[in-house]
Parts: structure tokens; sequence; C-alpha cells
């Protein structure tokens, strides 16, 4: 499609091979990647202005933020359609890679058990693996989701990428917090459903917010279980570490002018035809509906 040239290019072809080279030195990167020392913060322009203006013209080579439970996968999995280039959760990588043999497998379930972070070098190598494959399979352009989450992630993820926008998805804390008590998936056939019903009322100029829940079909009605950690306490937890981790993440994105802030106006209804304008990508989905 004719919005994806970057990734065709000479010089980014080998974007795997960059990748690997990348995973190998990793270790030279510093712990810690201040504003004033970075490269990264520094080189940018506003080349973004160009690819939002012209959808011709984008790379899509695209990040999502939103904090847990915003609903980011949802919405970065439909855009990924949309464009047809891959949406890659490096969530989905993880459990993937957990339920394969792969040479990772071990050591990542031996992480998770244990409750702890999977390093950075372990998602790049995901990460890199899984960008080999969409290259032989001829694969250009990606939307990333769950990385990166942090500043040095990011410095990482601009060695081998020409990140040209980076989606940050926003919802009002209250209606994310009951959003996440609603979650509900069922024992059986393991699909997602929301039992929240959300209807706030706007309030100082904000506007209100509906959100329909997601109701289960009656045969996964009786089967329907709560996860462990979407209790009142561990949800805000929760956001307040993303938000304690993100907030420096934007900045940088933001003061590149890649950040596009996106306030979800409500549930897929409302929220995706709003999505789809604020990335000029409106007349893309006339398009496609026009040919289906
Ligand atoms: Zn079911």
């Amino acid at each position: 499609m004719a919005a994806i040239t970057r990734l065709s290019t000479p010089s980014s072809s080998s974007i795997s091979h960059i990748w690997r080279r990348l995973y190998s030195s990793l270790s030279s990167i510093p712990e810690t990647i201040t504003s004033s020392q970075s490269p990264f913060l520094a080189k940018f322009n506003n080349a973004t202005d160009l690819a939002r203006k012209d959808p011709k013209h984008r790379n899509v080579q695209w990040v999502f933020l939103g904090c847990p439970g915003v609903g980011k996968g949802t919405y970065a999995s439909r855009l990924s359609t949309l464009l047809a280039v891959p949406h890659i959760a490096t969530g989905d990588l993880v459990r993937e890679e957990l339920a394969s043999s792969g040479s990772l497998s071990l050591q990542l379930a031996e992480i998770v058990n244990q409750g702890k972070l999977v390093s950075d070098e372990i998602i790049l190598s995901l990460l890199s693996k899984r960008l080999q494959a969409g290259e032989d399979r001829g694969e250009s352009g990606f939307i990333l989701d769950g990385f990166p989450r942090t500043i040095r992630q990011a410095e990482i993820l601009e060695e081998v990428a020409d990140i040209d926008l980076v989606v940050n998805l926003k919802l009002r804390e209250d209606v994310l917090v009951e959003k996440c008590l609603g979650r509900r998936i069922c024992s059986q056939c393991g699909k997602n459903f929301n039992m929240a019903s959300i209807n706030v009322k706007g309030e100082n100029g904000s506007p209100g917010i509906i959100m329909a829940p997601l109701l289960p079909p009656s045969h996964c009605v009786s089967k329907l279980i709560t996860r462990a950690d979407d209790t009142e306490e561990v949800v805000k937890e929760r956001l307040r570490i993303y938000n304690e981790t993100s907030r420096p993440l934007e900045e940088v994105y933001r003061s590149r002018g890649k950040l596009l802030e996106f306030d979800l106006p409500g549930g897929i209804p409302e929220s995706w035809p709003k999505l789809l304008q604020a990335l000029n990508l409106d007349d893309e989905e006339e398009k496609q509906s026009a040919v289906a």
C-alpha cells in the first residue's frame, strides 16, 4: 500500500539485521539516560507534521502508549488491519514464547513465576526475532504496543526504527478504574468481557463519557472469572506506576513533535471514528469499505 514505503527503501531494508546488532551491543547502553545526554532527544524535527498531513507519506512505524486497561491493544490491532501492517504487542510475544519450546521459554517461565519484570534484553531479543520473521514474510512497517515503556527502551528503538508517530491513548482515571474492575474472563473459552456500564456526566467543560458494557453470550455467563489482580487497590497502584514511568517517555516524544494525544471519548463506537480523524485516516477506511 502506498502509505508504507520506508521499510522497502534500501536504507532500512536490513532493519532486523540492525536489531540483531543492537541486541548484541545492548550491554554498552547505560541504564539511565537523562534528556541532556540523549542524542535521541535532540536530533529530530517535526517530520511527523508532514506525515500527519499526508497519509501517503506515512511510514507506519508507530508506537501505541496508554495505561493498562485503556484498550490500546484493541485500537492498535484495528489500525494494523486497516493499514495492513503487523500489530506487534510485546505482551503477546512473551506469552507466545512461554507457550513454545523456544530458546528463551525456560528462562522466561522462571522470571514470570518469580513475578519479576522481563528484562529489556529479553524483550528486545523477542522483538528482533519477530521482526526477522516478519521481514522474511515480506512485512513492512509495524504498530508497536507495549514497547517502549522507558526512555532507555525508546533510545534502543530509535537506533533501529524511524518511529514517525506515537499515539498516546488517554482516559479519565475514574472511568479507567471502573472499566478495569468490570473486566471478566471466560474460564472456558478465554474471551474477555466487561460488565461495567459507564455513564459519567461532563464537568468543567470536559465532555461526558458513555461506554457500553461488553456482555458475554449466555454460554459464557456461568464461567466468568475476575483476574485476581483486578482489585481497586491493585488497579490504582498499576496506574500510579504506569504514570510515573510513562510521563518522561511521553515528554520525550512530545518534545520531538511525535506525540499524538488522544482522549478517548467513550467506547469503541464513539472512539474509533474520532481516532481515524485524528490520524487523518478517515478516508482510508471509506476506501476499504468501498472495495469490500
Ligand atoms: Zn466462554
